[in-house]
């Protein structure tokens, strides 16, 4: 088995203290110690050292979220997550995946998108009237979910951006990050977009998606420095914080209303944005009605959906999401969150019992009233 991905020294660094187990949201569902942090790094140890590769490895491998919790709490230092990506990496090499690592493949290699829509990915638009601000030096990366689950959240988002002068790809495609997390390359999305901000001259991207932010971030960089490009990336709700000036000026109020926040893990937990979306949120409804989630911040639990856990292992994502849920905080009236997919899982999770929403639309309502 290959493990051209596989930082072996991060491998062996584990300790087999345990320490993760407590916090790897996955075990807390299924109990297996085969589904904790330890036990898959147990298992790719095998594998590295000649273990027979079988279908059995999947369902420890393909059920961590990459939530990066195991992290924070590893006294020897080990990313696991970044172990389970390259074990999974090494196993898709070798022909080994389910068939709904396949499915996501296919349907990204097919269409530019997770979500096999042969629809214009500029949909989202349709009945707007934008004026294209030219030569942009900030472009909105819109993400697969908002382009074509959450239309008018793309368009919510966008209303705002496009006043501030903020431009758009003329043809975006999938970041690359689900072909990336569960095992596959994604150099010709990421070559085709990089093509795409190239073209504009923008010096600046906004993602629109926690795991947009983390792989345009992260995951760019060595094709963008190959191709001669260099552009910084921020998240929606750092780009608002930042504007929270203009936001007031364009009628922003506060909100008589209590809300709280769920930090997606990753553009939290993996890239430390923490303060801005809480600077926006306190800014709508004022500092003693944010209330933080029981755990939060560094500590937040994972919403369930990352990693292929939503599309592969869907029970146990439910599962997570609930678990998840159970942190908001008594008498609050939204869970408030910054990333579509981690808005989808708890939405779905929550059916009436709680209203979850993205901060844009936090956003617009408060520029409403
Ligand atoms: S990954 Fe870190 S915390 Fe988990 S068992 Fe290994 S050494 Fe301990
Ligand atoms: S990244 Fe999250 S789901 Fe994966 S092993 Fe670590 S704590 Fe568990």
């Amino acid at each position: 088995m290959s493990f051209s991905k596989m930082d072996k020294r991060d491998l062996y660094r584990c300790v087999s203290c345990g320490n993760c187990r407590s916090v790897c949201p996955v075990f807390e569902q299924s109990g297996w110690e085969s589904q904790n942090t330890r036990g898959r790094i147990l298992l790719i140890r095998d594998l590295f050292e000649g273990a027979a590769t079988d279908e059995s490895v999947f369902d420890s491998l393909n059920t961590c979220t990459t939530c990066g919790y195991c992290a924070t709490t590893c006294p020897a230092g080990v990313n696991p997550p970044e172990l389970v990506e390259a074990a999974r990496y090494g196993l898709v090499a070798l022909g080994k995946m389910t068939p709904t690592q396949a499915k996501i493949h296919d349907n990204v290699k097919t269409y530019g998108n997770t979500l096999a829509s042969s629809d214009d990915r500029r949909g989202w638009i349709a009945g707007e009237t934008f004026e294209m601000p030219k030569n942009p030096e900030y472009i909105f990366f819109v993400g697969c979910l908002d382009s074509y689950r959450f239309p008018d959240n793309a368009k919510k988002t966008y209303r705002i951006l496009n006043k501030l002068g903020v431009g758009l790809l003329e043809e975006e495609k999938c970041c690359g990050s689900p072909l990336l997390r569960i095992g596959f390359d994604a150099d010709n999305l990421i070559r085709h977009n990089l093509e795409q901000i190239q073209k504009t001259g923008a010096h600046t991207i906004i993602a629109g998606c926690a795991g947009c932010y983390n792989t345009l971030r992260n995951n760019y960089k060595s094709l963008a420095a190959e191709m001669g490009i260099e552009f910084s990336v921020v998240t929606v709700s750092q780009y608002l914080a930042s504007h929270l000036d203009d936001l007031k000026k364009a009628g922003l109020h506060q909100l008589d209303m209590k809300v709280t926040y769920h930090d997606p893990c990753h553009s939290g937990r993996h890239n430390g944005i923490f303060e801005e979306p809480r600077q926006i949120i306190e800014a709508v409804v004022g500092p003693k009605n944010f209330i933080e989630m029981t755990s939060n911040r560094e500590k937040s639990r994972c919403c369930g959906g990352g990693g292929g856990v939503r599309s592969g292992y869907n029970d146990l994502s439910m599962a997570m999401a609930r678990r998840r849920l159970d942190d908001i905080p008594k008498s609050v009236d939204y869970l408030v969150t910054t990333c579509p997919l981690c808005y989808r899982n708890l939405r779905d999770a929550a059916g009436n019992d709680v209203k979850v929403m993205d901060i844009v639309e936090l956003i617009e309502m408060a520029m409403e009233k």
